[in-house]
Protein backbone atom coordinates (compact mmCIF):
# COMPACT_ATOMS: atom_id res chain seq x y z
CA UNK A 1 0.00 0.00 0.00
CA UNK A 2 1.34 3.83 -1.18
CA UNK A 3 1.59 5.58 1.93
CA UNK A 4 1.34 8.91 1.46
CA UNK A 5 3.62 11.47 3.25
CA UNK A 6 2.48 15.28 5.15
CA UNK A 7 3.40 16.91 8.14
CA UNK A 8 -0.06 17.35 10.20
CA UNK A 9 -2.59 14.88 9.75
CA UNK A 10 -5.82 16.74 10.87
CA UNK A 11 -8.86 13.87 11.74
CA UNK A 12 -11.60 15.58 11.49
CA UNK A 13 -13.55 18.72 9.55
CA UNK A 14 -15.46 20.21 12.22
CA UNK A 15 -15.19 23.47 13.89
CA UNK A 16 -11.78 22.30 15.76
CA UNK A 17 -10.33 20.69 12.99
CA UNK A 18 -11.23 23.25 9.74
CA UNK A 19 -9.88 25.95 12.08
CA UNK A 20 -6.34 24.23 12.49
CA UNK A 21 -6.01 23.23 8.38
CA UNK A 22 -6.93 26.39 7.71
CA UNK A 23 -4.12 27.82 10.33
CA UNK A 24 -1.60 25.48 8.83
CA UNK A 25 -2.49 25.93 5.11
CA UNK A 26 -2.02 30.15 6.00
CA UNK A 27 1.52 29.44 7.35
CA UNK A 28 2.28 27.05 4.43
CA UNK A 29 2.54 24.49 6.27
CA UNK A 30 1.84 20.58 4.37
CA UNK A 31 -1.11 19.02 6.09
CA UNK A 32 -4.14 16.94 4.91
CA UNK A 33 -7.33 16.92 6.14
CA UNK A 34 -9.52 14.07 6.41
CA UNK A 35 -13.30 13.58 7.39
CA UNK A 36 -15.36 10.53 7.45
CA UNK A 37 -18.69 12.18 6.32
CA UNK A 38 -19.46 12.69 2.22
CA UNK A 39 -20.12 16.39 3.30
CA UNK A 40 -20.36 19.05 5.58
CA UNK A 41 -22.73 18.48 8.49
CA UNK A 42 -25.93 20.72 7.72
CA UNK A 43 -27.96 20.55 11.27
CA UNK A 44 -27.25 23.55 13.05
CA UNK A 45 -25.88 22.54 16.43
CA UNK A 46 -23.48 25.12 17.79
CA UNK A 47 -26.31 28.71 17.62
CA UNK A 48 -23.56 31.34 18.69
CA UNK A 49 -20.30 32.13 18.77
CA UNK A 50 -18.88 34.34 21.77
CA UNK A 51 -16.86 37.55 21.27
CA UNK A 52 -13.31 35.79 21.69
CA UNK A 53 -14.12 34.08 18.85
CA UNK A 54 -15.03 36.76 17.17
CA UNK A 55 -12.32 38.37 17.66
CA UNK A 56 -9.96 35.48 16.34
CA UNK A 57 -12.02 35.76 13.32
CA UNK A 58 -11.27 39.01 12.65
CA UNK A 59 -7.46 38.55 13.44
CA UNK A 60 -7.83 36.10 10.17
CA UNK A 61 -10.18 38.84 7.77
CA UNK A 62 -13.36 35.87 8.63
CA UNK A 63 -14.94 38.05 10.70
CA UNK A 64 -17.21 39.58 7.78
CA UNK A 65 -17.80 36.40 6.11
CA UNK A 66 -19.23 34.98 9.00
CA UNK A 67 -21.34 38.31 9.82
CA UNK A 68 -23.25 38.16 6.54
CA UNK A 69 -24.14 34.18 7.39
CA UNK A 70 -25.50 35.43 11.15
CA UNK A 71 -28.83 35.27 12.10
CA UNK A 72 -30.46 38.65 12.04
CA UNK A 73 -30.96 39.02 15.91
CA UNK A 74 -28.88 40.29 18.10
CA UNK A 75 -28.88 38.71 21.98
CA UNK A 76 -28.30 41.22 24.35
CA UNK A 77 -25.14 40.60 25.96
CA UNK A 78 -24.55 36.96 27.69
CA UNK A 79 -26.17 34.79 29.86
CA UNK A 80 -24.96 32.24 32.94
CA UNK A 81 -27.44 29.61 33.15
CA UNK A 82 -30.46 31.25 31.40
CA UNK A 83 -30.82 33.93 34.14
CA UNK A 84 -32.56 37.01 33.60
CA UNK A 85 -29.48 39.54 33.83
CA UNK A 86 -27.92 39.93 30.33
CA UNK A 87 -24.27 39.92 30.74
CA UNK A 88 -22.35 43.12 29.45
CA UNK A 89 -19.35 42.43 27.60
CA UNK A 90 -19.05 45.60 26.03
CA UNK A 91 -17.33 45.95 29.57
CA UNK A 92 -14.11 43.92 28.58
CA UNK A 93 -13.35 46.32 25.92
CA UNK A 94 -14.18 44.94 22.42
CA UNK A 95 -15.35 45.72 19.04
CA UNK A 96 -17.82 42.26 19.31
CA UNK A 97 -19.91 42.62 22.62
CA UNK A 98 -22.49 40.07 21.41
CA UNK A 99 -22.69 36.87 20.96
CA UNK A 100 -23.03 36.17 17.21
CA UNK A 101 -26.28 33.90 16.17
CA UNK A 102 -23.79 32.01 13.57
CA UNK A 103 -24.92 28.53 13.49
CA UNK A 104 -22.27 25.83 13.35
CA UNK A 105 -23.00 24.89 9.61
CA UNK A 106 -22.52 28.13 8.85
CA UNK A 107 -18.80 28.76 10.41
CA UNK A 108 -17.84 25.48 9.51
CA UNK A 109 -18.63 26.49 6.13
CA UNK A 110 -16.52 30.07 5.80
CA UNK A 111 -13.77 27.84 7.17
CA UNK A 112 -13.98 25.43 4.58
CA UNK A 113 -13.70 27.88 1.78
CA UNK A 114 -11.30 29.63 3.16
CA UNK A 115 -9.64 26.22 3.43
CA UNK A 116 -9.73 25.97 -0.34
CA UNK A 117 -8.50 29.48 -1.02
CA UNK A 118 -5.06 28.57 0.44
CA UNK A 119 -5.57 25.62 -1.62
CA UNK A 120 -6.14 22.90 0.68
CA UNK A 121 -9.28 21.00 0.84
CA UNK A 122 -11.00 18.15 2.87
CA UNK A 123 -10.68 14.40 2.25
CA UNK A 124 -14.21 13.27 2.47
CA UNK A 125 -15.41 9.70 2.79
CA UNK A 126 -11.97 9.25 4.42
CA UNK A 127 -12.56 7.74 8.02
CA UNK A 128 -9.31 6.86 10.19
CA UNK A 129 -9.19 3.43 11.57
CA UNK A 130 -5.59 2.68 12.67
CA UNK A 131 -3.30 4.61 14.54
CA UNK A 132 0.30 3.65 15.11
CA UNK A 133 3.40 6.03 16.01
CA UNK A 134 6.74 5.53 16.57
CA UNK A 135 9.87 8.94 17.34
CA UNK A 136 9.64 10.79 14.47
CA UNK A 137 5.93 10.63 13.10
CA UNK A 138 2.36 8.86 12.79
CA UNK A 139 0.85 6.35 10.88
CA UNK A 140 -2.91 5.92 10.40
CA UNK A 141 -4.77 3.54 8.30
CA UNK A 142 -8.14 4.96 6.48
CA UNK A 143 -11.17 3.86 4.22
CA UNK A 144 -11.83 5.69 1.67
CA UNK A 145 -13.84 5.87 -1.71
CA UNK A 146 -10.84 4.14 -3.42
CA UNK A 147 -10.39 1.42 -0.90
CA UNK A 148 -7.96 1.48 2.25
CA UNK A 149 -4.86 3.77 2.22
CA UNK A 150 -1.89 5.10 4.71
CA UNK A 151 -1.09 8.29 5.45
CA UNK A 152 2.08 9.23 7.30
CA UNK A 153 2.44 12.65 9.17
CA UNK A 154 4.97 14.47 11.79
CA UNK A 155 2.26 14.84 13.66
CA UNK A 156 -1.70 13.80 14.17
CA UNK A 157 -4.64 16.14 15.43
CA UNK A 158 -7.36 14.34 16.73
CA UNK A 159 -10.32 16.98 15.97
CA UNK A 160 -12.76 14.09 15.22
CA UNK A 161 -15.54 14.87 17.84
CA UNK A 162 -17.02 13.53 21.48
CA UNK A 163 -16.87 9.95 20.57
CA UNK A 164 -13.16 10.20 18.59
CA UNK A 165 -11.76 7.15 17.56
CA UNK A 166 -8.21 8.93 18.06
CA UNK A 167 -8.57 8.70 21.54
CA UNK A 168 -9.65 5.42 21.75
CA UNK A 169 -6.87 3.67 19.59
CA UNK A 170 -4.39 5.61 21.84
CA UNK A 171 -6.15 4.27 24.82
CA UNK A 172 -6.27 7.58 26.46
CA UNK A 173 -8.23 7.78 29.35
CA UNK A 174 -11.49 10.27 29.24
CA UNK A 175 -12.26 10.95 33.16
CA UNK A 176 -15.18 13.08 34.09
CA UNK A 177 -18.74 12.79 34.53
CA UNK A 178 -21.34 10.45 32.74
CA UNK A 179 -24.48 11.75 32.01
CA UNK A 180 -27.47 12.71 34.36
CA UNK A 181 -29.72 14.53 32.07
CA UNK A 182 -30.57 13.58 28.00
CA UNK A 183 -31.63 16.46 26.00
CA UNK A 184 -32.63 17.09 22.46
CA UNK A 185 -31.95 19.78 19.42
CA UNK A 186 -33.82 20.27 16.26
CA UNK A 187 -33.63 22.48 12.96
CA UNK A 188 -37.17 22.29 12.51
CA UNK A 189 -40.56 24.76 10.56
CA UNK A 190 -42.92 26.25 13.23
CA UNK A 191 -46.22 26.88 12.79
CA UNK A 192 -47.85 29.41 15.00
CA UNK A 193 -47.04 32.13 16.60
CA UNK A 194 -43.34 32.75 16.93
CA UNK A 195 -41.83 35.73 18.64
CA UNK A 196 -38.88 36.43 16.34
CA UNK A 197 -38.59 40.16 17.43
CA UNK A 198 -35.38 41.22 16.26
CA UNK A 199 -33.11 41.67 19.72
CA UNK A 200 -33.81 40.07 23.08
CA UNK A 201 -31.65 38.45 25.93
CA UNK A 202 -31.91 34.50 25.62
CA UNK A 203 -33.62 33.84 28.87
CA UNK A 204 -36.72 35.23 27.15
CA UNK A 205 -36.61 32.53 24.67
CA UNK A 206 -36.18 29.77 27.20
CA UNK A 207 -39.43 28.61 28.26
CA UNK A 208 -40.19 25.64 31.11
CA UNK A 209 -43.02 23.50 32.81
CA UNK A 210 -43.55 22.48 35.95
CA UNK A 211 -43.63 18.96 34.78
CA UNK A 212 -40.27 19.12 33.61
CA UNK A 213 -40.31 20.56 30.33
CA UNK A 214 -37.82 23.08 28.82
CA UNK A 215 -37.40 24.41 25.49
CA UNK A 216 -35.12 27.29 24.09
CA UNK A 217 -36.08 28.33 20.75
CA UNK A 218 -33.77 30.51 18.30
CA UNK A 219 -34.41 31.76 14.57
CA UNK A 220 -32.22 30.04 12.25
CA UNK A 221 -32.04 30.68 8.37
CA UNK A 222 -34.79 30.26 5.76
CA UNK A 223 -37.78 29.97 7.97
CA UNK A 224 -36.15 27.59 9.98
CA UNK A 225 -35.68 27.62 13.84
CA UNK A 226 -33.58 25.53 16.51
CA UNK A 227 -35.27 24.13 19.11
CA UNK A 228 -33.32 23.08 21.77
CA UNK A 229 -35.10 20.64 24.65
CA UNK A 230 -35.79 18.06 27.01
CA UNK A 231 -38.56 16.62 29.45
CA UNK A 232 -40.20 13.05 30.47
CA UNK A 233 -39.95 11.53 27.29
CA UNK A 234 -36.80 13.10 26.46
CA UNK A 235 -34.76 12.29 29.23
CA UNK A 236 -35.74 8.45 29.02
CA UNK A 237 -35.15 8.20 24.91
CA UNK A 238 -32.37 5.89 23.33
CA UNK A 239 -29.16 7.85 22.74
CA UNK A 240 -29.95 6.77 18.84
CA UNK A 241 -33.46 7.04 18.77
CA UNK A 242 -35.19 9.33 16.34
CA UNK A 243 -36.34 12.43 17.68
CA UNK A 244 -40.11 12.53 16.76
CA UNK A 245 -42.82 15.39 15.76
CA UNK A 246 -44.93 13.73 19.03
CA UNK A 247 -42.16 14.21 20.95
CA UNK A 248 -41.61 18.11 19.59
CA UNK A 249 -45.09 18.76 19.97
CA UNK A 250 -45.26 17.18 23.71
CA UNK A 251 -42.63 19.65 24.68
CA UNK A 252 -44.12 22.70 22.74
CA UNK A 253 -48.09 21.80 24.24
CA UNK A 254 -46.40 22.03 27.61
CA UNK A 255 -44.09 24.78 27.45
CA UNK A 256 -45.99 27.14 24.74
CA UNK A 257 -49.99 25.65 26.01
CA UNK A 258 -50.24 25.06 22.04
CA UNK A 259 -49.60 27.95 20.83
CA UNK A 260 -46.94 26.75 18.56
CA UNK A 261 -46.73 23.21 16.33
CA UNK A 262 -44.25 21.85 14.56
CA UNK A 263 -44.76 21.24 10.67
CA UNK A 264 -41.10 19.47 9.94
CA UNK A 265 -38.27 18.13 11.52
CA UNK A 266 -35.38 19.30 9.05
CA UNK A 267 -32.53 17.71 11.31
CA UNK A 268 -32.34 16.37 14.89
CA UNK A 269 -30.12 14.89 17.52
CA UNK A 270 -29.74 13.79 21.02
CA UNK A 271 -27.08 15.27 23.47
CA UNK A 272 -26.65 15.08 26.72
CA UNK A 273 -24.78 16.76 30.36
CA UNK A 274 -21.49 14.39 30.17
CA UNK A 275 -18.55 15.83 31.21
CA UNK A 276 -15.36 14.57 30.64
CA UNK A 277 -11.83 15.80 30.08
CA UNK A 278 -8.40 14.65 28.72
CA UNK A 279 -5.71 14.73 31.79
CA UNK A 280 -3.29 15.09 28.65
CA UNK A 281 -3.88 16.89 25.21
CA UNK A 282 -0.68 15.13 23.81
CA UNK A 283 0.56 11.90 23.41
CA UNK A 284 3.55 11.30 21.95
CA UNK A 285 2.83 12.77 18.67
CA UNK A 286 -0.74 13.03 18.58
CA UNK A 287 -2.65 16.05 20.08
CA UNK A 288 -6.64 16.66 20.86
CA UNK A 289 -8.26 19.50 19.92
CA UNK A 290 -11.95 20.03 20.41
CA UNK A 291 -14.37 17.93 21.87
CA UNK A 292 -12.08 14.97 21.49
CA UNK A 293 -10.38 16.79 24.53
CA UNK A 294 -13.61 17.81 26.52
CA UNK A 295 -17.46 17.30 26.43
CA UNK A 296 -19.86 19.03 28.72
CA UNK A 297 -23.04 20.37 28.48
CA UNK A 298 -24.05 23.30 25.61
CA UNK A 299 -25.01 25.63 28.40
CA UNK A 300 -23.89 28.90 27.67
CA UNK A 301 -22.83 27.75 24.53
CA UNK A 302 -18.57 27.08 24.86
CA UNK A 303 -18.26 23.94 23.11
CA UNK A 304 -17.60 25.18 19.68
CA UNK A 305 -15.67 27.87 20.90
CA UNK A 306 -13.15 26.28 23.31
CA UNK A 307 -12.38 24.10 19.89
CA UNK A 308 -11.58 26.56 17.62
CA UNK A 309 -9.53 28.62 19.86
CA UNK A 310 -7.57 25.64 21.14
CA UNK A 311 -6.72 24.97 17.10
CA UNK A 312 -5.88 28.80 16.73
CA UNK A 313 -3.70 27.84 20.07
CA UNK A 314 -1.42 24.53 18.26
CA UNK A 315 -1.52 26.15 14.88
CA UNK A 316 0.69 28.15 14.88
CA UNK A 317 3.16 26.36 17.09
CA UNK A 318 2.77 22.95 14.99
CA UNK A 319 4.17 25.68 11.87
CA UNK A 320 6.96 26.61 13.55
CA UNK A 321 8.22 23.32 14.21
CA UNK A 322 7.40 22.55 10.97
CA UNK A 323 9.09 24.84 9.21
CA UNK A 324 12.20 24.45 11.59
CA UNK A 325 12.10 27.49 13.05
CA UNK A 326 11.39 26.80 16.47
CA UNK A 327 12.07 23.51 18.80
CA UNK A 328 9.19 20.76 20.21
CA UNK A 329 9.54 22.03 23.61
CA UNK A 330 7.19 25.19 22.33
CA UNK A 331 4.51 22.43 21.62
CA UNK A 332 4.32 21.99 25.73
CA UNK A 333 2.73 25.38 26.48
CA UNK A 334 -0.69 23.83 24.50
CA UNK A 335 -1.02 21.60 27.23
CA UNK A 336 -0.44 24.63 29.93
CA UNK A 337 -2.37 27.00 28.02
CA UNK A 338 -5.43 24.92 26.81
CA UNK A 339 -5.98 22.22 29.36
CA UNK A 340 -7.00 25.35 32.32
CA UNK A 341 -9.21 26.60 30.47
CA UNK A 342 -11.40 23.84 29.28
CA UNK A 343 -11.44 22.81 33.04
CA UNK A 344 -12.76 26.21 33.86
CA UNK A 345 -15.72 25.79 31.01
CA UNK A 346 -16.23 22.05 32.61
CA UNK A 347 -17.14 23.35 35.86
CA UNK A 348 -19.09 26.51 35.04
CA UNK A 349 -21.05 23.82 33.02
CA UNK A 350 -21.60 22.05 35.45
CA UNK A 351 -23.06 24.47 38.02
CA UNK A 352 -25.06 25.89 35.44
CA UNK A 353 -26.48 22.54 34.46
CA UNK A 354 -27.71 22.74 38.06
CA UNK A 355 -29.18 26.15 38.35
CA UNK A 356 -31.03 25.38 35.41
CA UNK A 357 -32.48 22.13 36.21
CA UNK A 358 -36.25 21.53 36.11
CA UNK A 359 -36.31 21.53 40.03
CA UNK A 360 -37.40 24.06 42.18
CA UNK A 361 -37.03 22.30 44.96
CA UNK A 362 -34.61 22.26 47.61
CA UNK A 363 -33.84 26.02 47.74
CA UNK A 364 -32.75 25.91 43.95
CA UNK A 365 -35.58 28.68 42.94
CA UNK A 366 -33.84 30.61 45.78
CA UNK A 367 -30.38 29.87 44.47
CA UNK A 368 -31.55 31.27 41.30
CA UNK A 369 -32.92 34.58 42.90
CA UNK A 370 -29.47 34.85 44.60
CA UNK A 371 -27.54 34.28 41.17
CA UNK A 372 -29.84 36.84 39.66
CA UNK A 373 -29.19 39.80 42.38
CA UNK A 374 -25.44 38.74 42.09
CA UNK A 375 -25.23 39.20 38.43
CA UNK A 376 -26.85 42.78 38.87
CA UNK A 377 -24.42 43.73 40.63
CA UNK A 378 -21.54 45.33 37.75
CA UNK A 379 -17.94 44.14 39.30
CA UNK A 380 -20.06 39.98 39.22
CA UNK A 381 -21.79 40.51 35.90
CA UNK A 382 -17.85 41.75 34.86
CA UNK A 383 -16.61 38.98 35.77
CA UNK A 384 -19.17 36.25 34.18
CA UNK A 385 -18.87 38.24 31.15
CA UNK A 386 -15.42 37.69 30.98
CA UNK A 387 -15.70 34.28 31.58
CA UNK A 388 -18.08 33.71 29.43
CA UNK A 389 -17.13 35.33 26.51
CA UNK A 390 -13.33 33.84 26.63
CA UNK A 391 -12.48 37.47 26.78
CA UNK A 392 -10.55 37.35 30.18
CA UNK A 393 -8.11 34.75 29.26
CA UNK A 394 -4.74 35.69 30.49
CA UNK A 395 -2.55 32.92 29.65
CA UNK A 396 0.16 32.23 32.04
CA UNK A 397 3.82 33.69 31.94
CA UNK A 398 5.95 31.15 31.20
CA UNK A 399 9.17 33.48 33.18
CA UNK A 400 8.88 36.03 35.94
CA UNK A 401 8.06 39.16 33.67
CA UNK A 402 5.54 41.08 35.18
CA UNK A 403 3.34 43.95 32.55
CA UNK A 404 -0.56 44.63 32.94
CA UNK A 405 -0.94 43.07 29.50
CA UNK A 406 1.47 40.02 29.86
CA UNK A 407 -0.55 36.76 28.59
CA UNK A 408 -3.67 38.87 27.60
CA UNK A 409 -5.74 39.21 24.30
CA UNK A 410 -3.92 42.04 22.37
CA UNK A 411 -6.93 44.90 22.46
CA UNK A 412 -7.67 45.48 18.77
CA UNK A 413 -6.51 49.12 18.53
CA UNK A 414 -6.35 51.25 15.81
CA UNK A 415 -2.52 52.43 15.52
CA UNK A 416 -1.33 55.49 14.40
CA UNK A 417 1.19 55.30 11.66
CA UNK A 418 4.43 57.37 11.00
CA UNK A 419 2.73 58.43 7.75
CA UNK A 420 -0.22 59.77 9.39
CA UNK A 421 -2.18 57.02 8.03
CA UNK A 422 -3.53 54.69 11.01
CA UNK A 423 -3.74 50.58 10.80
CA UNK A 424 -6.17 48.53 12.98
CA UNK A 425 -4.05 45.70 14.51
CA UNK A 426 -6.34 42.91 13.41
CA UNK A 427 -5.38 44.22 10.20
CA UNK A 428 -1.49 43.11 10.59
CA UNK A 429 -2.44 39.47 11.38
CA UNK A 430 -4.13 38.09 8.91
CA UNK A 431 -1.07 36.03 7.59
CA UNK A 432 -0.78 34.46 10.88
CA UNK A 433 2.26 35.63 11.85
CA UNK A 434 3.64 37.59 15.18
CA UNK A 435 3.26 41.30 15.17
CA UNK A 436 5.63 43.55 16.80
CA UNK A 437 4.24 46.72 17.26
CA UNK A 438 7.22 49.69 18.16
CA UNK A 439 5.77 52.38 20.04
CA UNK A 440 9.30 54.24 20.99
CA UNK A 441 10.93 56.48 18.98
CA UNK A 442 13.51 54.09 17.77
CA UNK A 443 12.39 51.01 16.78
CA UNK A 444 13.90 47.78 18.34
CA UNK A 445 16.86 46.87 16.88
CA UNK A 446 17.14 43.57 19.07
CA UNK A 447 14.40 42.68 17.47
CA UNK A 448 15.85 42.49 13.44
CA UNK A 449 17.62 38.87 13.01
CA UNK A 450 13.18 37.88 13.47
CA UNK A 451 12.09 40.32 10.95
CA UNK A 452 11.26 37.38 8.38
CA UNK A 453 9.31 35.83 11.51
CA UNK A 454 7.19 39.20 12.36
CA UNK A 455 5.17 41.73 11.20
CA UNK A 456 6.70 44.81 12.33
CA UNK A 457 4.86 48.40 12.78
CA UNK A 458 6.17 51.70 13.88
CA UNK A 459 2.63 53.13 15.53
CA UNK A 460 1.55 55.18 18.32
CA UNK A 461 -1.93 54.59 20.22
CA UNK A 462 -3.99 56.68 22.06
CA UNK A 463 -2.50 58.39 25.15
CA UNK A 464 -3.20 55.41 27.76
CA UNK A 465 -3.97 52.82 26.10
CA UNK A 466 -0.93 50.79 25.84
CA UNK A 467 1.75 51.76 28.39
CA UNK A 468 4.80 49.93 27.11
CA UNK A 469 8.05 50.85 24.35
CA UNK A 470 7.12 48.14 22.16
CA UNK A 471 4.47 45.00 22.13
CA UNK A 472 5.20 41.57 20.67
CA UNK A 473 1.63 39.66 19.72
CA UNK A 474 1.66 36.01 19.13
CA UNK A 475 0.35 34.44 16.24
CA UNK A 476 -2.64 33.76 18.07
CA UNK A 477 -3.43 37.28 19.20
CA UNK A 478 -1.64 37.11 22.31
CA UNK A 479 0.73 39.35 24.32
CA UNK A 480 4.48 37.59 24.65
CA UNK A 481 6.33 41.18 25.65
CA UNK A 482 5.11 44.60 26.81
CA UNK A 483 8.59 46.29 27.27
CA UNK A 484 11.38 45.89 29.55
CA UNK A 485 13.75 42.92 29.51
CA UNK A 486 14.19 39.94 28.19
CA UNK A 487 12.61 40.41 24.70
CA UNK A 488 15.52 37.99 22.67
CA UNK A 489 14.40 35.24 25.36
CA UNK A 490 10.53 35.94 24.57
CA UNK A 491 11.14 36.07 21.12
CA UNK A 492 13.31 32.71 21.19
CA UNK A 493 10.69 31.37 23.01
CA UNK A 494 8.07 31.41 20.56
CA UNK A 495 9.33 32.12 17.25
CA UNK A 496 12.31 29.65 17.91
CA UNK A 497 16.34 30.84 17.53
CA UNK A 498 17.24 33.70 15.55
CA UNK A 499 18.45 32.37 11.46
CA UNK A 500 17.08 29.13 12.00
CA UNK A 501 16.68 27.45 9.11
CA UNK A 502 13.11 26.66 7.47
CA UNK A 503 12.65 23.06 6.27
CA UNK A 504 9.48 22.76 5.20
CA UNK A 505 8.55 19.13 5.20
CA UNK A 506 7.25 18.29 1.38
CA UNK A 507 4.20 16.25 0.78
CA UNK A 508 5.34 13.47 -1.30
CA UNK A 509 4.77 9.63 -1.67
CA UNK A 510 6.93 7.05 -1.13
C1 LIG B 1 -27.64 21.46 20.99
C2 LIG B 1 -26.23 21.92 20.99
C3 LIG B 1 -25.99 23.26 21.08
C4 LIG B 1 -24.69 23.71 21.10
N1 LIG B 1 -24.50 25.04 21.18
C5 LIG B 1 -23.25 25.52 21.19
C6 LIG B 1 -23.03 26.92 21.16
O1 LIG B 1 -23.95 27.74 21.13
N2 LIG B 1 -21.74 27.36 21.17
C7 LIG B 1 -20.70 26.49 21.18
O2 LIG B 1 -19.55 26.94 21.18
N3 LIG B 1 -20.88 25.13 21.18
C8 LIG B 1 -22.12 24.63 21.18
N4 LIG B 1 -22.32 23.29 21.11
C9 LIG B 1 -21.16 22.37 21.08
C10 LIG B 1 -20.55 22.19 19.69
O3 LIG B 1 -21.52 21.70 18.79
C11 LIG B 1 -19.35 21.23 19.73
O4 LIG B 1 -18.53 21.58 20.81
C12 LIG B 1 -18.53 21.28 18.42
O5 LIG B 1 -19.21 20.63 17.38
C13 LIG B 1 -17.18 20.58 18.55
O6 LIG B 1 -16.45 20.75 17.36
P1 LIG B 1 -15.31 19.71 16.98
O7 LIG B 1 -14.72 20.23 15.71
O8 LIG B 1 -14.42 19.47 18.13
O9 LIG B 1 -16.07 18.33 16.72
P2 LIG B 1 -17.21 17.95 15.69
O10 LIG B 1 -17.97 19.14 15.25
O11 LIG B 1 -17.96 16.84 16.31
O12 LIG B 1 -16.43 17.41 14.42
C14 LIG B 1 -15.78 16.16 14.44
C15 LIG B 1 -15.60 15.69 13.00
O13 LIG B 1 -14.78 14.51 13.02
C16 LIG B 1 -15.29 13.60 12.07
N5 LIG B 1 -14.83 12.24 12.45
C17 LIG B 1 -15.19 11.53 13.53
N6 LIG B 1 -14.55 10.34 13.55
C18 LIG B 1 -13.76 10.31 12.44
C19 LIG B 1 -12.87 9.34 11.88
N7 LIG B 1 -12.63 8.16 12.49
N8 LIG B 1 -12.22 9.63 10.73
C20 LIG B 1 -12.44 10.81 10.10
N9 LIG B 1 -13.29 11.75 10.58
C21 LIG B 1 -13.94 11.51 11.74
C22 LIG B 1 -16.80 13.78 12.14
O14 LIG B 1 -17.42 13.35 10.95
C23 LIG B 1 -16.92 15.29 12.35
O15 LIG B 1 -17.05 15.99 11.12
C24 LIG B 1 -23.60 22.80 21.06
C25 LIG B 1 -23.85 21.44 20.96
C26 LIG B 1 -25.14 20.99 20.93
C27 LIG B 1 -25.42 19.53 20.83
Amino acid sequence: MNTQVTGVIVVGAGGAGLTLATELALAGTPAVVLDRLPGRNLQSRAGAIQPRTAELLALRGLLDEALGRSIDYRLVGGHFAGLPVPLDYAAWDTRYPHPVLLPQDQLEAVLEERLAELGGRVLREHALTGLRQDADGVTITMTTPDGDRSLRGRFLVACDGAHSSVRKTVGAAFPGQAATVRMATADLVLTGQVDDSSAGHISSRIHTSPEGHFAMITPLANGLHKLIFSGPRTASAERDAPVTAEEVREVLRATHGGALDVSEIRYASRFSDASRQLEHYRHGRVFFAGDSAHIHSPAGGQGLNLGVQDAFNLGWKLAAILRGEAAEELLDSYQTERHPVAARVLALTRAQGVVMGPQRDGGLGELRDVLTDLLRLPEANRYMAGVMSGLDLRLPSPDAADHPLLGLRMPDLDLLTGDGGQVRFSDLTRGGRGVLIDLAEAPLAAADPWNDRLVRVRARVEKGAVDAEAVLVRPDGYVCWAGGAGLTATLTRWFGPAGAAATGTAGESR
